[in-house]
């Protein structure tokens, strides 16, 4: 079957001194994926699409190019906000012309709104949310970012400027986010589940939001992101609560011919939740009782693991307090050998901070 046409949008770029943009554009995004300079211009390549840059006098002409609305307005954006945050003295004036300009909105923003919600466990809320499209989550990621409007206010979302920036509302319209996954979509009656964990702090937004959610509440959501579910024949699924929501919805995904090994930090058995699997799946409930979340204990368990011949595919998924994730990544990594593509040790939330410092951190 024939490769799908590029979407491609187009933008000059006047500046003092493209040349210098240039240059730190390419030494920026080689972090990223695949940059090729050339004596006048550059290309730069990574997951979501590519971007062709040429110097010109007085300006830096980029064509950017991805494989849907989605991939292209990354692109953009990327670009967008690294020119912005490396110009010198004044902002530069620029827009997008081609597929998919900025009047098509952000093509990852979907506003929701609450259908209903209930305790899965005492520790978890259940905050069913309904939407015009929620197919678009089902696909690119299993998480999503939750924004939630200030209280009381009608919700302003963020719009696309013809640049290829986002534009957040701010002062009293500012919204505030936090990044959940997506438990289960069904597109039949086109309503998806985020799984909340009520924890202790008690002015948390994210755990505020699910504790009181209403139907007709609105947020907006963004995504999906994060990654997809990987192929693999042995599955190692480790988290606390947090990633509860994640590796169960794993779990349901996997064939009858995987194995996995799933170990779930709660404080006790009242949170559990059974996990639904096709697989051959083993897991353990790891009991912190009244020691404060993000312990030592999945690491001794991750250490004591059996783990498969060598040949055979395994991937593993954790997601933690951030101390936790730490070690716990230095384990598979160092001691065990596995490369990024075959483990993702993800810190969920860190002690103390809050999800939107975390992010900022990372
Ligand atoms: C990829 C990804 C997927 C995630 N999926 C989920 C999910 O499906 N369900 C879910 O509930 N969470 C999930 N999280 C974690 C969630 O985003 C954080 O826990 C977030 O900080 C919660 O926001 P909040 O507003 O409730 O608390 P914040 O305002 O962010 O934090 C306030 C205080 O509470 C503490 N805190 C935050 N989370 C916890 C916790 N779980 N236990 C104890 N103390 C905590 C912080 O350290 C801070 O001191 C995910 C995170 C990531 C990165």
């Amino acid at each position: 079957m024939a490769d799908a046409p590029l979407l491609r949008a187009r933008a000059r770029v006047p500046l003092p001194d493209p040349d210098a943009m240039l240059h730190r554009l390419c030494e920026h995004f080689v972090a990223h994926g695949l940059v090729t300079r050339r004596e006048r211009g550059g290309r730069i390549e990574n997951q979501f699409g590519h971007a062709e840059l040429e110097l010109e006098a007085g300006a830096l002409r980029i064509e950017a190019a991805g494989v849907d609305r989605t991939a292209l307005y990354v692109v953009k954006m990327a670009l967008a906000e690294h020119i912005f945050e490396m110009a010198d003295g004044e902002p530069p004036a620029f827009q997008w012309t081609g597929d998919a300009d900025a009047e098509a909105g952000i093509p990852f923003f979907r506003e929701m709104t609450v259908r209903g919600a209930s305790n899965v466990t005492r520790s978890m809320r259940r905050v069913t949310l309904t939407g015009a499209d929620v197919e678009h989550f089902a696909s690119g990621g299993l998480h999503a970012r939750v924004l939630m409007p200030p209280a009381g206010r009608e919700p302003r979302w963020p719009i696309a400027a013809a640049d290829g920036r986002v534009v957040w509302p701010k002062g009293e319209d500012e919204l505030t986010g936090r990044v959940y996954t997506i438990r289960r979509i069904d597109s039949e009656r086109g309503e998806l589940d985020i799984d909340v964990v009520l924890h202790d702090d008690p002015g948390a937004p994210g755990s505020n939001w699910a504790a009181t959610a209403a139907p007709g509440d609105r947020v907006g959501l963004m995504g999906p992101g994060g990654g997809e579910i990987v192929a693999a024949d042995w599955y190692l699924l480790a988290g606390d609560e947090t990633a509860l929501p994640v590796i169960a919805r794993i779990a349901e995904s996997l064939p009858p011919a995987a194995k996995a090994i799933a170990f779930i930090e709660v404080e006790a058995a009242a949170d559990e939740q059974p996990l639904t699997s096709a697989a051959d799946i083993e897991t353990t409930w790891l009991h912190r009782g009244a020691a404060a979340p993000g312990t030592t204990r999945l690491e001794t368990a991750i250490r004591d693991v059996s783990w498969p011949e060598p040949g055979v595919a395994a991937y593993a998924l954790v997601g933690c307090e951030q101390a936790a994730a730490r070690s716990i990544r230095t384990l598979l990594r160092k001691e065990r050998g596995m490369g990024k593509k075959e483990s993702l040790v993800a810190a969920y939330w860190r002690r103390g901070r809050s999800g939107g410092e975390v992010e900022r951190d990372t």
